[in-house]
């Protein structure tokens, strides 16, 4: 077998886009070709959405809001969720493949992804039937009660680190609310969210209820959120791209969430298990080479364990082997190219700059048979100062920065210290201490002594910078019905 055979998946990946059931090329038959980012072949293609394509696919959703979608009881929608979380673990192998490939995700991490993405649906199955309102105490002569209605066609754009669970996130909630969804996937990993249509479809879900419009953030996506007959926008991203988002979303006073990025502080107290924070650590920034929103990517650690931190979790993060997601590597390649460059960028400017120590990683690699691959090796830099950039701002990589405290105290007020708010973790075996801290961190999720601990039912979302609105949990259906009051005279 050579490595391009082995490298692959059985699927043709040649696909389109979802309209009202239908499956369609671009309105200007224009396409967008996918590569695997370890290898650079090109896996696959898509249409890239017009506004047009947008515009249809809105109608249509508009459409489904009124039709079969409407007249079922909640109890049958909440079925058709519990059926597609079915479906969906049992082509689990060959999705989480696809999103290896399309992504470069370890496949162990990929199918991590797709049961959590299972996970949304079965979860939010369970709730459709139980959005029930209130009835409100006016006296004897009124009756006054609470429906809970679906908000209308919601937009959901998505980036290219959690292809799937994103999609499934903002999704799930939408459809067990009664909505419809419009879906545009980042253009560099849209293979799964347009796969899923397959899925819901098999599920019973009627025709035009989850439509995909794949494509560029500047036509499709902006198309989608700048249309009047969007009532809602679950947007990920990055803050710049998410400021345009609600500007647009605001001509036409379409709610938004927004979940933006972060640099969110790991904190490791004199105190703590050190082998129970190493592995923490390694999980928080070296997942998904350390592109996620919610990564651990500041180790701020007491100065009396800094050395033995440092002295674990050097060799740990030198001894991970780079590879192909599909064969399970250690860490796998960056999404793109231009990914690499920025991350190169941040710490050649932190040697440059600051003449911060790297004491790990800090170049590209190239592993055997994927010199085209996009690499970065897993990265430590050492004792970076408060204003240093790789401090402050999110690297979306490979790189843990380091920042050195005397004090819980001082670790709080460093915890703090970015325009950022989205999550934070402690290591301590005092539970005053850390519950200090959870009171006194902007994070919209805290971790004690398990970084990512928790997962669908706990609430996610940002403070600051990071973003408003939560997704994940009860509280994401918040964002998909609206309450309606009806109050009679007797
Ligand atoms: P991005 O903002 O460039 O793109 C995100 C999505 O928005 C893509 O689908 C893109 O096509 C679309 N888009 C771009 N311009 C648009 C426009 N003008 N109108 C409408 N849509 C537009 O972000 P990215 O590079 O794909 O993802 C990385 C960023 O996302 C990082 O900053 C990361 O922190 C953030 N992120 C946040 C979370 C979270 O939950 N908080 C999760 C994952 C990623």
């Amino acid at each position: 077998m050579t490595h391009m055979d082995k490298w692959s998946v059985a699927d043709d990946l040649d696909l389109k886009m979802v309209i009202g059931g239908e499956r369609i090329e671009a309105s200007n038959g224009a396409r967008i070709q996918t590569e695997d980012p370890a290898t650079g072949r090109v896996i696959g293609s898509f249409p890239a959405a017009t506004a047009d394509d947008v515009g249809r696919a809105v109608e249509n959703s508009r459409a489904a809001l009124k039709g079969d979608w409407r007249s079922m009881t909640p109890t049958a929608r909440g079925r058709v969720l519990a059926r597609a979380a079915a479906i969906l673990r049992r082509e689990a192998e060959r999705m989480a493949r696809v999103e290896t490939l399309d992504s470069g995700k370890p496949l162990r991490e990929a199918k991590g992804d797709i049961e959590t993405s299972a996970s949304y649906f079965e979860y939010y199955a369970g709730m459709a039937d139980k959005l029930q309102g209130d009835s409100i105490p006016l006296g004897p002569d009124y009756m006054s009660f609470t429906l809970h209605e679906p908000v209308g066609v919601t937009a959901h754009i998505i980036p290219w680190n959690f292809p799937l669970t994103t999609t499934a996130r903002g999704v799930a909630p939408a459809l067990a609310a009664g909505c419809t969804a419009v879906v545009k996937p980042a253009a560099l990993t849209s293979l799964t969210s347009i796969l899923m249509a397959d899925i819901l479809e098999e599920a019973g879900l009627p025709a035009g209820v989850y439509n995909v419009v794949p494509g560029h953030g500047r036509e499709a996506g902006s198309a989608l959120v700048a249309h009047p007959d969007i009532a809602h926008v679950t947007f990920t991203g990055s803050v710049a791209t998410g400021i345009g988002i609600m500007q647009s979303a605001a001509t036409h006073v379409a709610s938004v969430t927004l979940e933006l990025g972060g640099k969110s502080p790991l904190v490791v107290l004199a105190d703590a298990d050190l082998d129970a924070a190493v592995e923490g650590t390694l999980k928080a920034i070296y997942m998904n080479a350390g592109q996620v929103c919610s990564a651990g990517s500041r180790l701020v650690v007491e100065r009396k364990v800094h050395a033995a931190m440092m002295e674990r979790l050097v060799p740990r993060v030198e001894a991970m082997m780079p590879g192909h997601g599909l064969d399970d590597a250690a860490i796998g390649p960056l999404v793109s190219a231009a990914q690499v460059g920025l991350v190169a960028g941040f710490v050649d400017d932190a040697r440059k700059a600051n003449s911060l120590n790297v004491v790990a990683g800090g170049r590209r690699l190239s592993p055997a048979g994927m010199e085209k691959g996009h690499f970065y090796a897993p990265t430590i830099i050492d004792d970076a100062p408060m204003d240093a950039r790789v401090v402050q701002e999110e690297i979306f990589g490979p790189v843990l920065t380091v920042q050195i405290v005397d004090s819980p105290e001082e670790a709080i007020a460093v915890a703090n210290g970015t325009e950022f708010g989205l999550c934070a973790g402690i290591y301590t075996r005092d539970i005053s201490r850390a519950m200090a801290f959870a009171r006194d961190v902007d994070a919209g999720q805290v971790f004690i002594n398990q970084y990512f601990a928790g997962g669908v039912p706990t609430p996610f979302g940002g403070t600051k910078m990071s973003g408003f609105g939560r997704e994940k949990g009860l509280a994401a259906l918040a964002s998909y019905y609206r309450v309606k009051c009806i109050t009679t005279r007797l």
